[in-house]
C-alpha cells in the first residue's frame, strides 16, 4: 500500500498468513500490491487537474453553482491509474488461466475475432445510421443468422436478444404470442428439475405458472412424470440440453412428440449449445425456439470481460412471430425491417420490440468471425474436444471426487461431481477456497441443485492436455486434502489479496456508497 490511509484501514496480517513472520512496510508482498478502495487514497481536498480560478466574465450560472463538494476523491493522473491497474491484477481472466466454470463456457477469445471487430467499418456504425451506409454491418447479422438457422436446422432467428436469458425471454413472448393468436389461455410452463435456473425464472417473468419436474436417478427428466403432468393447461415445456448435470436429454423426441400432441411448444435451452455444435441440429429434435449464448459457444469475451448475445431461433410455427427489428435480404440489398407492417418478411404476428436497435453489432462480428475461422468441420471438433476434454477431467478425478453419474456413461461437455466422501465438516466451498490458492477460479459450486455440494467443471475444447493435467493435478491434491480433512484446508485461501469474505452479509447488506469514516 503506497498511498496514506486515512481511514484507519489495515493491511491484513493474521497470523496464519505465509509472510506474517516477515510483514512488509507497505503491507504488499513482493509484486502483489494492496490496494485501497479510490476514496481512501484521494482526497477530495485535492483534484488532479489544476486550472487556474477564473477571473473577469461574469457568471451566467444564474444561482445554479454547486454549493457543496462534490465529494469525489482527487488524484493525480498516475495515481489514478496506478489504482485501477493494480485492481485489475488482482482479476482472473481467461487470459491467464484456466477457467472452470460450468455451464458458463469460458473458452479462449481468439485475437482474430478482436482485429475483426475492431475495424472501423464494424466499430463506428452508428444505430442510427442510414441503412444505405452500413450495408456490410447488416451484411453480417444476416450472415450469422443464415449459420445460426442452419447450425440448428430452424427456420427462423431472431437477432436482437442481449444475453442467454434475454433470449429465453423472447422464445416465451414467441410461444405466448402464437397461443394468444389461437386464442389458448395456457397458464402452465414445465420445467425439469435439471434445466438452469434462469429457465423458471424466465417462465415466471412471462406470469406463467411454473411447475417443476423431477429427474431419474441417472440425471435426466423422469419421462413418466412429465407424460403424466403434460396436458391442454401446458403452453410450453421448458428444457436445458445438454442438462445441467452435463448429460444428454436422450428422450427428447418423446418429449417434443407429448407436448406437441398436446398443442403446446418445446423450448430448449441452448446456453450449453457448445456440447453438440455441428454434431446435433434442435430442429430434428422437435425444438420450436432455442436460444443460443454466443458468449459461449461462439466465443466472444464475457463474465466482466463484454456484453453477451442470445439469438434465438424458431420452428416454422414459431417464426412469424419472432420480435423486430430484423434483416432481410431483397432485391441485393440488405433491409433492417422494423414494422410490423412490412409482412411479406414472415414476422406478419411480430410479438414486438425487445430491443431498442438491432443487437449487439460486437458480438456478431466476433461470433461470425469464430464461426468462419473454424468452418462447419472445425465447429464439430469444437464439440467432440469439449466433451473429450470433460470426459478427461471426470474419468482422471472420479476416484478421489465422487462422480454422482459417472457410472451412466459419458457426461458432454461438463464433468459433475459432488461432496460425498469429504471428511466429516468439509465442504466444496473449502474446496473451492483451496483452489483460488492453486491459482485457479473456482468451478461452479452448488450447482446444479439436484446434488449434494455439487461442483460442475467445463474445462472446454481450449485447454490443452498439459494444462489440463496441471489443473487436474490441484483439483486432485485440494479434493484428497478435504477426504482427509486436513484442517489448513479451513483456513484457505491463505495466498489471495483478501481471505473469506462475509458472502452472505455483502448480498444481504452491500455497501454501495461510501461514507467518510465508515
Ligand atoms: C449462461 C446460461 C444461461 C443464461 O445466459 P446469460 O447470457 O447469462 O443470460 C441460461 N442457461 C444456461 C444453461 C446457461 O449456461
Amino acid at each position: 500500500m503506497n498511498a496514506p490511509n486515512k481511514s484507519g484501514w489495515k493491511p491484513e496480517m493474521e497470523t496464519a498468513l505465509p509472510g506474517a513472520e516477515a510483514p512488509t512496510h507497505t503491507g504488499n508482498r513482493a509484486l502483489m500490491l494492496e490496494e485501497p478502495l479510490i476514496f481512501e487514497i484521494g482526497s477530495s481536498d485535492t483534484t488532479g487537474v489544476d486550472l487556474p480560478e477564473a477571473t473577469g466574465g461574469t457568471n451566467r450560472l444564474g444561482g445554479m453553482e454547486r454549493s457543496e463538494a462534490i465529494g469525489l476523491p482527487g488524484l493525480s493522473e498516475p495515481e489514478t491509474v496506478r489504482h485501477y491497474t493494480r485492481l485489475s491484477r488482482q482479476n482472473y481472466a481467461i487470459d491467464l488461466g484456466l477457467f472452470p466454470l460450468g455451464s458458463c463456457t469460458m473458452k479462449h477469445n481468439p485475437r482474430l475475432n478482436e482485429k475483426v471487430a475492431r475495424m472501423p467499418g464494424f466499430a463506428d456504425v452508428h444505430p442510427l445510421a442510414p441503412q444505405g451506409a452500413i450495408q456490410g454491418a447488416l451484411a453480417v447479422i444476416h450472415e450469422l443468422g443464415e449459420w445460426l438457422k442452419a447450425l440448428t436446422g430452424m427456420p427462423g432467428v431472431a437477432m436482437s436478444p442481449k444475453a442467454g436469458a434475454h433470449g429465453e425471454l423472447c422464445g416465451l413472448l414467441a410461444i405466448r404470442a402464437a397461443l394468444d393468436a389461437r386464442d389458448d389461455p395456457r397458464e402452465v410452463v414445465l420445467v425439469p428439475t435439471s434445466a438452469h435456473g434462469t429457465n423458471p425464472a424466465t417462465a415466471a417473468f412471462c406470469g406463467y405458472r411454473v411447475e417443476e419436474i423431477g429427474a431419474t436417478a441417472d440425471g435426466r427428466v423422469d419421462m413418466a412424470a412429465l407424460e403424466a403432468r403434460i396436458g391442454p393447461d401446458v403452453a410450453a415445456l421448458m428444457i436445458t440440453n445438454p442438462n445441467t448435470c452435463g448429460l444428454f436429454e436422450r428422450d427428447i423426441h418423446r418429449m417434443a412428440e407429448a407436448i406437441h400432441a398436446a398443442g403446446g411448444f418445446l423450448y430448449c435451452d441452448g446456453a450449453n449449445f457448445n456440447a453438440i455444435v455441428g454434431r446435433v441440429r434442435p430442429g430434428d429434435l422437435g425444438v420450436d425456439a432455442m436460444h443460443i449464448n454466443l458468449h459461449k459457444t461462439f466465443s466472444t469475451p464475457h463474465g466482466g470481460g463484454g456484453p453477451g448475445s442470445g439469438p434465438v431461433v424458431f420452428s416454422e410455427a414459431l417464426a412469424p412471430f419472432a420480435p423486430l427489428p430484423a434483416v432481410r435480404l431483397a432485391g441485393g440489398r440488405f433491409h433492417l425491417v422494423e414494422e410490423e407492417t412490412q409482412v411479406d418478411h414472415g414476422h406478419g404476428q411480430s410479438f414486438g420490440r425487445l430491443a431498442a436497435f438491432h443487437g449487439q453489432m460486437g458480438m456478431f462480428t466476433r461470433a461470425l468471425a469464430y464461426i468462419l475461422s473454424h468452418g462447419a468441420d472445425g465447429l464439430k471438433q469444437v464439440a467432440e474436444d469439449a466433451v473429450l476434454n470433460a470426459n478427461y477431467v471426470l474419468r482422471r478425478c472420479e476416484d478421489v471426487l465422487h462422480a454422482p453419474y459417472g457410472a451412466s456413461g459419458p457426461c458432454m461437455h461438463e464433468a459433475l461431481f459432488g461432496d460425498e466422501g469429504f471428511a466429516e465438516g468439509f465442504t466444496t466451498l473449502d474446496l473451492a477456497k483451496a483452489l483460488i490458492d492453486e491459482g485457479y477460479h473456482p468451478m461452479t459450486m452448488y450447482f446444479p441443485l439436484v446434488v449434494h455440494g455439487a461442483m460442475l467443471v467445463e474445462p472446454t475444447e481450449t485447454e490443452s492436455k498439459a494444462a489440463l493435467d496441471q489443473f487436474i493435478g490441484a483439483l486432485r491434491s485440494v479434493a484428497e486434502r478435504a477426504r482427509a480433512g486436513d484442517p489448513a484446508l479451513k483456513q484457505a485461501p491463505v495466498h489471495a489479496p483478501r481471505r473469506r469474505l462475509d458472502e452472505t452479509l455483502a448480498a444481504r447488506k452491500p455497501v454501495l456508497v461510501w461514507s467518510e469514516g465508515e
